[in-house]
């Protein structure tokens, strides 16, 4: 009878024996797995024609130049199943001692019931590397033909501080329990673990969350690739970006909101590069010959990473380095689906005066009010165009503040800013160099137009639409910044609302 460790030698020099595969990882893993009806819409042999994306990572597992994977990915891009896809390979090619880290030790034994195991048993090749014991196989600690696979969670550290192992997979990383004073973190203990063998690897994976975050931060230590598709029109290589995605700036219906078919309808992507439009059918094409490409010279080699994003304003965030308690998001319509949104990204802290509810830090959303909308500001109790309210939530756990504004006060500052700094208290209003006609279009939406209001005859200059049809959400998103700039205290809005002298009658 062997011993633990004179197993695990015994595992690894059958490994170093074992012939290299010469078959790709993706080829091995089309021919022997599969995706059962728990995994896709579409069970059947796994195929990555429609994720072209996931082929590259997946050969890292048999690269021996590279040491670490990183995927920053959005949800529902199959980071998880592409990790589980390459440890199969491993399994059956390189047997060594793996360790898969998740959040919780709760999440890692529901993963292991309803995801892997099920995924496991689907594959004739897997099954075969089952023990002929099959108590050797639990929900946590799984003892293969000729390895291990141990699950631990990061809120479990104690059972990281055992054997050495080859391989490290570590998926979610941004939801990985913190460091106490005590102890080290779980990622950190868990790379610690792989330090004695000269060709381990890491595998990384998290849907990013804060800028801090792990995958963030390994993201930017690693050659930061990108997925670039060549345009059907001049062939250069693209990255997809979400501005570039247009539509008819008409297709409203007679309220003026966008039709939604219309918009459907005229709806392409047009490339940055020769502003060709690129139909959808065109872009499924294109990004079957998409590769990826690295954009960080600086990287520490071997560290591969990799973003995708289904998330475009999440996206855009990162890029621009703003933080979570500076984005607002308009709830003017699908509040709820806003909300749920909102809390997404951020973080729920203790209120400062007792009795109060904890309140989420993050991203807010934001609700224009009528003209006649005025609070109190709670110091000075002079009033002002905007309020830290809270959002309506199902529940009283905490609290989502909810920015709302005066959207016709906000449109008053506004003329003035775009008047240039004499009219506006000193302060200079900026566009980024994209604005184009159609964005300077959206901001004349409204104008100010008298109005007799009610039965008393009074008139009042009011701001109105032009017309219907004409395009204005640019507008709104910009009176959301002024009111995000206002809440931040970074715009002095009493300053530039100072009655100009020459519309004194
Ligand atoms: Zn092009």
């Amino acid at each position: 009878m062997l011993t633990p460790i004179q197993t695990e030698i015994l595992d690894d020099l059958r490994a170093i024996w074992k012939p290299t595969p010469q078959q790709s990882v993706t080829d091995w893993r089309e021919q022997n797995l599969l995706l059962t009806s728990r995994q896709t819409e579409h069970p059947g042999p796994y195929s990555t024609a429609n994720r072209p994306y996931v082929r590259e990572p997946l050969e890292c597992w048999h690269d021996p130049s590279v040491t670490d994977v990183v995927l920053c990915w959005g949800s529902q891009t199959s980071k998880t199943t592409t990790l589980m896809a390459g440890l199969c390979w491993v399994i059956d090619n390189e047997p060594s001692p793996v360790l898969w880290l998740m959040p919780t030790e709760l999440l890692a034994r529901s993963f292991s019931r309803t995801r892997w195991m099920p995924f496991l048993e689907e594959s004739d090749v897997m099954r075969r590397h089952f023990p002929d014991d099959r108590k050797k196989i639990t929900l946590l600690e799984q003892h293969f033909d000729r390895c291990t696979l141990t699950f631990v969670g990061s809120n479990s550290p104690a059972n990281l501080a055992s054997r050495p192992i080859r391989i490290l997979v570590a998926d979610e990383v941004d939801k990985f329990a913190a460091a106490t004073s005590r102890e080290a973190a779980a990622l950190e203990l868990a790379l610690q673990r792989t330090k004695s063998y000269s060709s381990s690897k890491h595998f990384l994976t998290s849907t990013p969350t804060t800028l801090e975050g792990e995958i963030w931060q390994h993201f930017l230590q690693g050659d930061q690739r990108r997925f670039f598709i060549p345009c059907p029109h001049c062939d250069r290589p693209i990255k997809l970006l979400w501005p570039q995605v247009k539509w008819d700036p008409q297709a409203k219906d007679e309220s003026g909101a966008w039709h939604l078919g219309r918009v459907r309808a005229s709806a392409h992507y047009q490339c940055q590069e020769c502003a060709g439009h690129i139909s959808d059918a065109q872009k499924v094409v294109a990004v079957r010959k998409g590769l990826w490409r690295p954009e960080n010279a600086n990287a520490i080699p071997g560290v591969r990473s990799y973003h995708l994003s289904r998330e475009e304003i999440r996206e855009a965030q990162l890029a621009h380095g703003v933080t979570d308690n500076h984005v607002g998001i308009d709830s003017g319509h699908a509040a709820a689906d806003v909300y749920a949104h909102c809390l997404r990204w951020g973080r729920i802290v203790p209120s400062r005066q007792p009795g109060l509810l904890p309140m989420h830090v993050g991203w807010t959303p934001m609700k224009g009010r009528e003209r006649d909308a005025s609070w109190k500001d709670p110091k000075t109790k002079q009033p002002r165009p905007y309020c830290l309210g809270s959002a309506a939530l199902p529940h009283r756990k905490f609290r989502l503040p909810l920015l709302e504004f005066n959207g016709d006060f906000l449109l008053d500052i506004l003329a003035k800013l775009r008047k240039g700094p004499e009219r506006a208290g000193g302060f200079r209003w900026e566009l980024t160099g994209q604005a184009d006609d159609l964005y300077f279009r959206h901001l004349d939406a409204k104008v100010k137009k008298p109005e007799v209001i009610g039965r008393s005859g009074k008139v009042q200059v009011i701001w109105r639409l032009r017309s219907g049809r004409w395009p204005d959400h640019l507008l709104d998103c910009e009176l959301e910044q002024l009111a995000m700039a206002m809440i931040h205290r970074r715009l002095p809005w009493a300053t530039i609302a100072q009655p100009e002298k020459e519309e004194v009658p």
